[in-house]
């Protein structure tokens, strides 16, 4: 058979005939058409029905039953005057993808009439077998039911695909007993801790304001390759990423690829997903290159933390579906390519007021930047107490190879907050004491908002290697990976937030009820807090080695490994944390935990078989063959008795090639043996551990190390993995 590599590259050139897409001339004129937003819901809905519908939409409370059977008739209405025919509830179960079973309007009554019917039952709950769904021993397989149930405050939308349109309903998925099955359940419940004592503490300031919501804006990164040359890399179809590979004489060294002009094959990929999230009322807002060659990005105008973690996973599905029409790979994974840039997905995050107040941006009065202030300060708390979860929360075997790697943020969790706010906090630390009064200057100034132009210069050129950076008026979670769902790190962020918030108010109360002016009450806990977490406060560069030891001598945890990492996330202090807040049960946590480790094992259990086998099947019969070559030139050369300077360079290129060939199948069966011995440990953090440290770290590198160099040493005709240059550069 034909090489595919070389049947990918001839096929490529072909490919250049880009599929035409058709852009809308306006962008609003498809916006949303596929959502069944409040307004297309007036339209289907009596009013009786409509009001109970945007009323829970409002307060995400379960649509009333009664109402259910109205509902359900109206958005099935609307669905089928688009040409569906088709739902499904559409939830986000552990594995980290999206889930849909499709069920058809179609039925037959008892009196045998066929008819299309989409009953309130069917709209409000369902009951997928869920068996098969990770779970964490949460449901013993004879109890296989789990249930899905309407999510109001995320709305039905229609997925198109070439074969069809599907209604989806997002819902959440919870096993019989109750407890949560998916990442949207403990979401929607940090989203409320957050509302709930996030209004108690702003009610010092602002007894208008009734509910809080957190706001998300993710940046999500990419890689883009051709859809045959990534066919011909089975570490890439399994993985998402290369286990072998050398680096290109060119990569990102000449820095020309970022921000520069985006190549004509990607910009039509790019306006074709693009329309089709708008449809679903994805509000993407920008596109570019990002550093590495092949990488990209895309970012959305932020919105109400649950609406935009389901548009980033339905995002990431339309991507592929697109790509796929294109001829194109996308590459979500946090390091497809050794030697050039990783891929991550910043989270930036706020929180807002239904008053429409942004709390983390400065205010114009000394009151309202005590507001700021207060939220400002929590979080910096929330996250000095908190931060082994908050890196628990962006834990997987992907994000390990990015993680600390030089263009990525350390595994340290640290906060970066600029020049002019360390000066403003610095000041409070010296002023506020003993003889603090509400006459003080500090209190009546506050003049925060004099120096915003001062205050957006030093964040928004702000330190690119901190991983959590206060940015102007959000704070941006920067080691989130490519590949995650935003749920998990904002339920975190959210749920320490929320506990921090609690204890705020417990404080402040306890000073005003002792006698304290409410002001100086407030000032004296923010004090406190500043001088609590001032640690994980750091303006410098985050990637360097000086940060690694200064972190060090902080007491900052620094745990480059997910399996270790996740055990911030069953420690006696996060069950409380959870618990208290209404998160996580013990059994929850244990049994997410439990998943996480399953999840990682077996994501570095594929890697290395992956590995191994491409070794075998892929790399050294091409070697071998070479090496047969050389063997029979140099033979060949000495037996007409030619002078050794003949052949001698072939013959070192033969020791080369014979001593990398040994090596790596000799490393190939020792990674083999590991992996038994590995198998054979029943727990699973110990085992995670062990296919961590006895598997990964031992093997992966040493192996590649000489598959990289047989990729030097081998005849290109020979070579069967597409390479770098190809992958990287080929449009
Ligand atoms: P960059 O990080 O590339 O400089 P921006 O700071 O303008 O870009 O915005 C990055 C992301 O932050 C966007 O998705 C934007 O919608 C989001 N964002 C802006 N304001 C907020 C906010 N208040 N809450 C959450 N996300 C926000
Ligand atoms: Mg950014």
């Amino acid at each position: 058979m034909e090489n595919l590599r070389f049947k990918a590259l001839e096929t490529l050139s072909k490919n250049s005939e880009d599929v035409k897409v058709a852009s809308p001339t306006k962008i609003t004129s498809v916006f949303g058409e596929n959502v069944f937003t409040l307004d297309v819901a007036r339209a289907f809905l009596s009013d009786e029905a409509y009001k109970s519908l945007a009323a829970s939409v409002k307060t995400g409370k379960k649509i009333e039953r009664a109402l259910g059977n109205q509902i359900a008739f109206g958005i099935r209405a609307w669905a089928e005057s688009k040409g569906v025919t088709h739902y499904t509830h559409w939830f986000q179960p552990l594995t980290g993808t999206t889930s849909e079973k499709h069920d058809s309007f179609f039925t037959i009554k008892g009196d045998g009439t066929p008819i299309e019917q989409f009953e309130g039952e069917a709209l409000i709950q369902q009951e997928p077998d869920a068996s098969s769904f990770p779970n964490g021993g949460l449901r013993a397989t004879f109890e296989a039911r789990g249930y899905t149930a309407w999510d109001p405050t995320s709305p039905a939308f229609i997925l198109e695909s070439g074969l069809g349109k599907t209604l989806c309903i997002p819902t959440i998925f919870v096993s019989y007993t109750g407890e949560s099955l998916d990442t949207k359940t403990p979401l929607l419940r940090s989203i409320e801790a957050l509302n709930k004592h996030g209004v108690a503490v702003a009610q010092y300031f602002d007894r208008n304001i009734s509910k809080i919501t957190a706001t998300l804006g993710w940046e999500q990164e990419y890689f883009l390759i051709d859809a045959g040359l990534a066919n011909a890399r089975p570490d890439i179809l399994l993985t998402g990423r290369t286990v072998f590979g050398h680096n290109s004489a060119k990569n990102q060294q000449l820095e020309d690829h970022y921000f520069g002009s985006i190549p004509d094959r990607i910009y039509n990929f790019m306006r074709d997903f693009e329309k089709e999230s708008y449809k679903l009322g994805i509000p993407l807002r920008t596109r570019h290159n990002e550093v590495a060659p092949a990488q990209f990005e895309c970012a959305p105008i932020f919105e109400e933390a649950n609406l935009a973690v389901d548009h980033n996973m339905l995002l990431m599905d339309v991507m592929n579906k697109v790509a796929r029409k294109h001829n194109l790979k996308v590459l979500f994974h946090e390091k497809p390519f050794a030697g050039v840039n990783g891929s991550g997905k910043h989270n930036n995050w706020s929180l807002s007021t239904d008053t429409g107040v942004n709390l983390l941006a400065p205010g114009k009065t000394p009151k309202t930047n005590l507001m700021f202030l207060t939220f400002f300060v929590n979080i910096i708390k929330a996250v000095h107490d908190y931060a082994d979860l908050l890196r628990a929360s962006i834990a997987s075997a992907g994000n390990d190879y990015r993680l600390g790697a030089n263009e990525a943020p350390p595994a340290i969790i640290s906060i970066f907050i600029g020049k002019y706010l360390t000066e403003v906090l610095n000041e409070i630390k010296s002023r506020v004491g003993d003889n603090f009064t509400e006459q003080d200057e500090i209190l009546l100034k506050l003049d925060i908002h004099k120096n915003i132009p001062e205050l957006l210069l030093d964040n928004t050129d702000r330190n690119r290697t901190s991983p959590f950076a206060f940015t102007g008026n959000k704070f941006e979670f920067r080691a989130v990976g490519s590949t995650a769902n935003c749920a998990i790190p904002i339920t975190v962020i959210n749920t320490i937030m929320a506990d921090t918030l609690k204890k705020f108010k417990e404080q402040v109360d306890g000073l005003i009820d002792g006698g304290e002016k409410k002001e100086v009450a407030i000032m004296e806990v923010i004090k406190q807090y500043i001088v609590a977490s001032e640690k994980v406060l750091f303006e410098g560069d985050g990637y360097s080695e000086e940060w690694h030891k200064e972190a060090e001598r902080r007491g900052l945890p620094n745990i480059p490994q997910t399996p270790k990492a996740l055990d911030a996330y069953v420690t006696e202090t996060a069950k409380s944390l959870f618990e208290t807040n209404g998160i996580y049960n013990h059994a929850e946590l244990e049994a997410r935990h439990e998943i996480m480790l399953e999840e990682y094992i077996k994501k570095v259990q594929i890697e290395s078989r992956i590995l191994g086998e491409l070794c075998t099947s892929h790399i050294l019969p091409p070697a071998i063959k070479y090496q047969n070559i050389l063997l029979q030139n140099i033979k060949g050369l000495k037996e007409l008795d030619l002078d050794i300077e003949t052949y001698n360079n072939q013959k070192n290129i033969l020791k080369k090639i014979s001593l990398h060939i040994s090596e790596a199948s000799a490393l190939v069966e020792s990674m083999i043996e590991a992996r038994k011995k590995a198998n054979k440990i029943t727990d699973s953090r110990e085992k995670a551990i062990a296919y961590a440290e006895t598997i990964k770290a031992a093997f992966f590198d040493k192996i590649r190390y000489h598959v990289d160099k047989l990729e030097l040493l081998v005849d290109d005709q020979f070579w069967v993995l597409p390479k770098y240059r190809e992958m990287l550069f080929i449009r």
